[in-house]
């Protein structure tokens, strides 16, 4: 018979185990209309991106689901690929460009793609690398990347069947612009927080000399944009007022005072100033009232010429410079302190300016409802099901997703605009005449699209859709999507729509949602805390089953984790307490020991470790059922440890001491007992449980691959257990009477049991003996026991000879020698106090606890006496 090593390497068995699955071509899912398919769609790590304890966390639940359902029978494909990632990549890039002294400019469109191209052979497939190292069972023949040629051809075709049915439009709207990217972002990717800021009250002069209006604003700079000042139509104080006009400072430029609804009349003066380029709720107010868009900053955030003065400034210098100037003015009326919520990109922290600018939009609106409408009607839901509200609530209050972005690293907007007619063609291919009028001068649109745009497509664009593959037939609409909360508008609703629409399918039944993994203090793990923990490292010191193990542990769907080392450790213990329990059954079984089987014949402790594990098999897979991952770990935890290891374990070595048909019963029900728990762990700890498996006697080729254990009501044996557990209550309750006592293991007493289930008893007694040490059992109905100690469980009352226990002679000594120890203590406390210049010089407090000491000291005095008093002579 093969042995396993005395101890567990991980780092020898993972990457040799691994390799083993791939030439074994396991991960592959094929289309078998014989199996049901079973598909996870990964969340496409960035291109950009290092694994981290979140990602670690995301893949540990993919792989265990998928290979569950693997070993249930399922053609299950978990499909991998990675995000382009357009704004993260590009600004890597241009980053590194800098280094070199080199710009976008400088090399132009082609040259700059080229470095990205480049840049992605080197460093995209790093993520994937690591992937790998958790064991995650991908099926990477099928792996794609979102800028790839056939994601590229869906994003190309979606995008033109929306501008067909007019939900793609180009317009000229208030977007949100990060003035360091230089490029706009979505709303999701705006980051809000509570910032210290200033309530700037500002007095505008009535054009007719008549007084003036005072109004409050936040961003002074922006002033300079003013085309009106808005006023609530049903506002009593400024009736009069509507229709004229006002003098905007420092410009001197005339403009309206119009009425809206949308001013607030109980905030502030309830007047505002209105800047609808500078503002996404004054542009809404510029649009009904007809007024003029002056754009005050370029790109950068710098103040542009239409700023007089103040061009060439940054916004926050001009800032300071106009304050200044509007109170040497006498048109600044106070400076309040304020909170308010900034916009921040989520890429660079730059603080976002609101800009209006020409881009293309995809109309919500359509596209939400028949979404919304999908995940009500339950054929998308949502674990734990709160989710669904963020989901809900962001589709409901939807607004046009700008899709424009001013970069060059992503999936070029498929519009041509006419040199000469002005012409927009948004064509399949590249057209080289315009339509309209003939012309030959077409300009692509320079702009991508936004990176979400894609991943939107991918459930259905890697399986190769627009094309209608066998794949996308077979695996499409997919199962479960796994993903962390902060991503469910980003992406998760937008996967939603998008299926809807171009599929008619949502594309998965489930979103099973997690938590974040945070640090041992509850904190995020972020790169500014330094707090963050390689799951690299990790995995690299305590194997990648203890990692995952630990990330499960505890685990519940949606809420945070906390990752600590002591986690860690407990996991990699548990590995080797496995790996231990398997060795020892290893070195008992025949050289011949055949696959496993179950005896026709099993004895009481033997139906009670099958009818155990067959429930855990039942509860488990119920729990994986329910994405209860947490809980199912916990239960095998707790079978392998203390109901295999602790208990049948110790009860098999009497059978095997035993030799004949006993031994051979008892290597057979271990052998079963232990490969099967081995699949039922499997997806939790896949290496340790293959190495094991295909070390002890198996039938088939890797453990990854053999059917799921399955409840069998055959093996049901609720009496047996219930005797066994008798039985066991009985060791246990002598066992810790031993403890509290102190009685040293090699000690053994005798024991009697009184009980009316003599015959369990009867039979039991060689484990009681063994396990609760005991030289000699005896079981009878009832016992006459003088200077006995007894125990009592529900079914049963046990008598130990205290003789036996105690070694009457030792325990005087040692009585005695604590009782010598005290009785100086005392004498040490007394004479302190009974010197008088101690008890009134010491402060208080020391002199109070000697009297306590002293009271305590005579309290054990008379304990320790009555003890020995009590010993038998
Ligand atoms: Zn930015
Ligand atoms: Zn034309």
């Amino acid at each position: 018979m093969k042995q396993l090593p005395k101890t567990y390497e991980p780092r020898e068995v993972e990457d040799r185990t691994y390799d083993r699955w791939i030439k074994g071509n396991y991960f592959h899912a094929t289309i078998d209309p014989e199996k049901k398919p079973y598909t996870i769609v990964i969340p496409p790590p960035n291109i950009t991106g290092q694994l981290h304890m979140g990602h670690a966390l995301d893949e540990t639940i993919q792989d265990i689901l998928i290979r569950w359902r693997r070993m249930q029978g399922y053609s299950a494909l978990w499909l991998p690929g990675t995000d382009h990632a357009s704004i993260a990549t590009e600004a890597k890039i241009v980053a590194k460009m800098a280094e070199e002294g080199v710009t976008k400019e400088d090399i132009g469109r082609d040259g700059f793609l080229e470095r990205a191209w480049d840049w992605k052979k080197t460093y995209g497939g790093r993520i994937v690398e690591q992937l790998k190292k958790l064991g995650s069972s991908c099926d990477w023949e099928r792996e794609r990347f979102t800028l790839d040629e056939g994601c590229s051809k869906a994003v190309n075709e979606v995008f033109n069947r929306l501008y067909e049915k007019g939900l793609i439009y180009r317009g000229e709207r208030i977007i949100n612009w990060c003035p360091h990217c230089c490029t706009s972002i979505s709303d999701a990717e705006v980051e809000y927080s509570e910032k210290d800021g200033s309530f700037w009250h500002l007095r505008y002069p009535l054009s007719d000399g008549s007084g003036y209006v005072e109004l409050a604003t936040t961003r002074p700079e922006t002033m300079l944009g003013d085309t009106a000042v808005a006023v609530h139509p049903d506002d009593p104080r400024y009736q009069a007022l509507i229709g004229k006009t006002v003098i905007l400072p420092l410009v001197g430029r005339e403009i309206p005072i119009v009425a809206d609804t949308y001013v607030e009349q109980d905030f502030g003066t309830g007047v505002v100033k209105i800047t609808p380029a500078h503002d996404p709720n004054d542009f809404e107010v510029g649009l009904r009232h007809n007024l003029p868009v002056i754009n005050v900053m370029d790109e950068t955030g710098v103040i542009n010429e239409q700023g007089g003065q103040y061009a060439g400034m940054d916004r926050y210098e001009a800032r300071k410079l106009i304050v200044k100037h509007l109170e040497e003015q006498g048109f600044l009326v106070k400076v309040e302190p304020m909170k308010h919520n900034v916009g921040e990109c989520y890429r660079c922290h730059t603080v976002i300016e609101p800009r209006v600018s020409l881009q293309w939009f995809v109309k919500m609106e359509p596209l939400a409802k028949p979404a919304i409408e999908a995940v009500r009607s339950g054929k998308t839901k949502f674990v734990p099901e709160r989710f669904d509200k963020i989901f809900y609530n962001w589709m409901e209050n939807i607004k046009d997703w700008c899709i424009s972005r001013q970069l060059w690293w992503g999936h070029r907007i498929p519009a041509w605009y006419c040199q000469d007619c002005g012409e927009t063609v948004v064509s399949r291919q590249t057209p080289h005449t315009c339509p309209k009028c003939g012309s030959e001068h077409l300009d692509q649109d320079p702009d991508t699209l936004d990176t979400w745009f894609s991943s939107a497509l991918w459930p259905f664009s890697t399986l190769g859709w627009p094309d209608q593959t066998p794949e996308l037939k077979y695996f499409y609409p997919t199962d479960t999507l796994v993903t962390g909360y902060d991503i469910i508008f980003f992406w998760v609703a937008r996967m939603i729509f998008s299926g809807v629409e171009q599929m008619g399918e949502t594309p998965f039944s489930t979103v099973f949602i997690h938590g974040l993994v945070r640090d041992a203090q509850g904190r995020k793990m972020s790169k500014s805390l330094g707090n963050g923990i390689d799951p690299l490292e990790i995995v690299e010191q305590y194997g990648a089953d203890a990692l995952r193990f630990t990330l499960v542990t505890g685990n519940s769907p949606g809420n945070d984790m906390r990752f600590m080392q002591e986690k860690v450790e407990a996991s990699r213990n548990f590995a080797n307490k496995l790996w231990n329990a398997s060795r020892f059954i290893l070195m008992n079984l025949d050289e011949d020991q055949p696959a496993p089987y179950l005896p026709e014949e099993l004895s009481l402790e033997e139906k009670w470790i099958v009818s155990q594990f067959n429930r855990l098999t039942k509860e488990v897979t119920d729990n994986l059922e329910k994405f209860e991952l947490g809980i199912a770990v916990q239960k095998l935890y707790d079978f392998i440890w203390d109901v295999l290891c602790d208990w049948y374990i110790e009860l098999a070595k009497l059978r095997l001491q035993n030799g004949g048909q006993q031994a051979e019963n008892a290597r057979a029900v271990l052998t079963w007992v232990m490969t099967k728990t081995l699949a039922l762990l499997h997806p939790f700890m896949p290496f340790i449980t293959e190495e094991i498996w295909t070390t002890l006697p198996h039938e088939g080729e890797s453990l990854m691959i053999s059917p799921w254990p399955a409840y069998d009501p055959a093996l049901d044996f609720a009496a047996e257990e219930q005797e066994m557990e008798r039985v066991m209550a009985v060791i246990r309750a002598v066992r810790n009477r031993r403890a509290e006592m102190n009685v040293p293991p090699s000690k053994k007493s005798g024991i009697y049991v009184e009980t009316s289930f003599a015959d369990t008893f009867t039979a039991c007694a060689p484990f009681i003996a063994k396990l609760a040490g005991g030289k000699a059992v005896m079981v009878n109905e009832t016992f006459e026991e003088a200077n006995a100690v007894s125990v009592v469980t529900p079914d049963a009352k046990v008598f130990i000879p205290m003789g036996d226990l105690v070694d009457f002679a030792a325990e005087r000594k040692r009585l005695q020698k604590e009782l010598d120890t005290a009785n100086k203590n005392l004498s040490s406390v007394q004479a302190k106090l009974n010197n008088e210049s101690f008890v009134s010089k010491a402060p208080a407090h020391v002199v109070e606890n000697q009297r306590q000491a002293e009271a305590k000291l005579k309290e054990t005095i008379a304990m320790l006496e009555e003890s020995i008093q009590k010993l038998p002579q």
